[in-house]
């Protein structure tokens, strides 16, 4: 289970502590992804120097690889990893239904797995015991993303996929109290789920999903299908408007731009996740205090400043310049990989620990507008 407690609130946005069997997170923040039960390009003890205080992974690709039952046989998912913190699972239902040659039949999906063809069956049941078996803290409910089936118009496509989406929701808050009873009885921590907000670009299918899950007894929520804040904003705001204050949101898969950072906290996200710090890291576009910068701009090649001279990260803070970067880039040198996603990460987990603070302390607007009026320029 899960303990939720609200420390400040200011409209819909709110500053708060979620309590997990594995220590506490507190919100909003950052969830670090953790796809295959790896940060890509960094360890744990990296991961945790910088902050991070949860990890997300997915339950498609865990279960293909090494397989759940070796978690299990771990121990759990943060015992696999060695990480001394919260974790997370989403259902693997983006993933999957991403795929192709996607097919559903009697609420079970039919799909082949991406590494070696094989033929292979997820249903919110079994999306439930996978999880179950990695043994995260929080567990998303196993949801139909709205790309499946794009024969149909937007409309019959959105209303369709949110009908699947419901029942399965709560076929997967079935077997999750079933699998959560044979935890009591085993003597074991029990584990919470969120069950999972869709409804595309329609503003009546988003409220309607909100309702609908706003009267189950999730532990919280996650909000799908939404990216970036522009587009996202009158949505995030009918939800968070509609889901009851007690229980936490999180914005799954979100831009992890600054705007969407803060976006998301001033409609009332308390945990979001995003692979764009690691990956945009390994493009070589890095974060700044004053807008993103290529590592691979010819410029860079002599400039032995630090990334961000007012990041406090172990690259900035370490000795580690640009042009060194540069250089490890155009070698192909692995470490630039690790050297960059920490600083990325660090970034972005900070940022939101700083936004955390303003809200904590009523300065959100104000750190808000400095913020991105230095980052956008403007
Ligand atoms: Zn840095």
């Amino acid at each position: 289970m899960l303990d939720f407690e609200i420390k400040k609130k200011n409209g819909l946005m709110r500053a708060g502590e979620i309590t997990t069997p594995h220590g506490k997170i507190m919100t909003p923040a950052f969830i670090v992804a953790g796809t295959k039960a790896a940060v890509k390009a960094m360890s744990v003890p990296q991961v945790q120097d910088l902050g991070g205080q949860a990890i997300l992974s997915n339950t498609y690709h865990l279960m293909l690889q090494p397989g759940v039952s070796v978690i299990a046989e771990a121990g759990g998912l943060a015992k696999f990893m060695g990480f001394d913190g919260a974790t997370f699972t989403d259902s693997g239902g983006f993933q999957i239904m991403s795929l192709p040659k996607v097919k559903i039949k009697n609420d079970e999906v039919i799909f082949r797995s991406h590494i070696n063809g094989e033929k292979l069956t997820i249903s919110p049941r079994i999306s439930m015991q996978a999880q179950h078996q990695i043994g995260a803290d929080i567990h998303m409910a196993f949801d139909c993303p709205i790309g499946y089936g794009s024969t149909d118009t937007a409309r019959e496509n959105a209303e369709k996929t949110l009908r699947i989406t419901h029942d399965w929701a709560a076929q997967s808050l079935a077997e999750h109290s079933r699998l959560n009873a044979e935890h009591l009885v085993r003597g074991e921590n029990t584990q919470a789920l969120f069950g999972v907000v869709q409804g595309g670009e329609f503003e009546d299918l988003r409220a309607k999903s909100a309702r609908f899950f706003a009267s189950m007894d999730f532990d919280g929520f996650g909000i799908g299908g939404m990216y970036v804040a522009e587009k996202s904003r009158k949505f995030l705001q009918i939800v968070d408007e509609i889901l009851p204050d007690e229980k936490p949101r999180h914005w799954l898969g979100m831009g992890a731009e600054p705007i969407d950072i803060f976006t998301g906290v001033e409609l009332g996200i308390d945990t979001f996740d995003c692979v764009a710090p690691t990956r945009q890291a390994r493009n070589g576009a890095l974060y700044t205090f004053s807008g993103r910068l290529n590592i691979g701009n010819a410029k860079y090649k002599t400039d032995f400043a630090p990334i961000d001279s007012e990041c406090q990260c172990a690259v900035c803070q370490g000795g580690i310049t640009r042009a060194y970067l540069s250089h490890l880039f155009r070698a192909g040198e692995l470490l630039a990989f690790t050297l960059a996603s920490i600083h990325n990460e660090f970034f972005v987990v900070n940022l939101t620990s700083r936004i955390r603070q303003s809200v904590l302390d009523g300065s959100f607007r104000e750190l808000r507008d400095n913020f991105l009026g230095k980052y956008y320029n403007t």
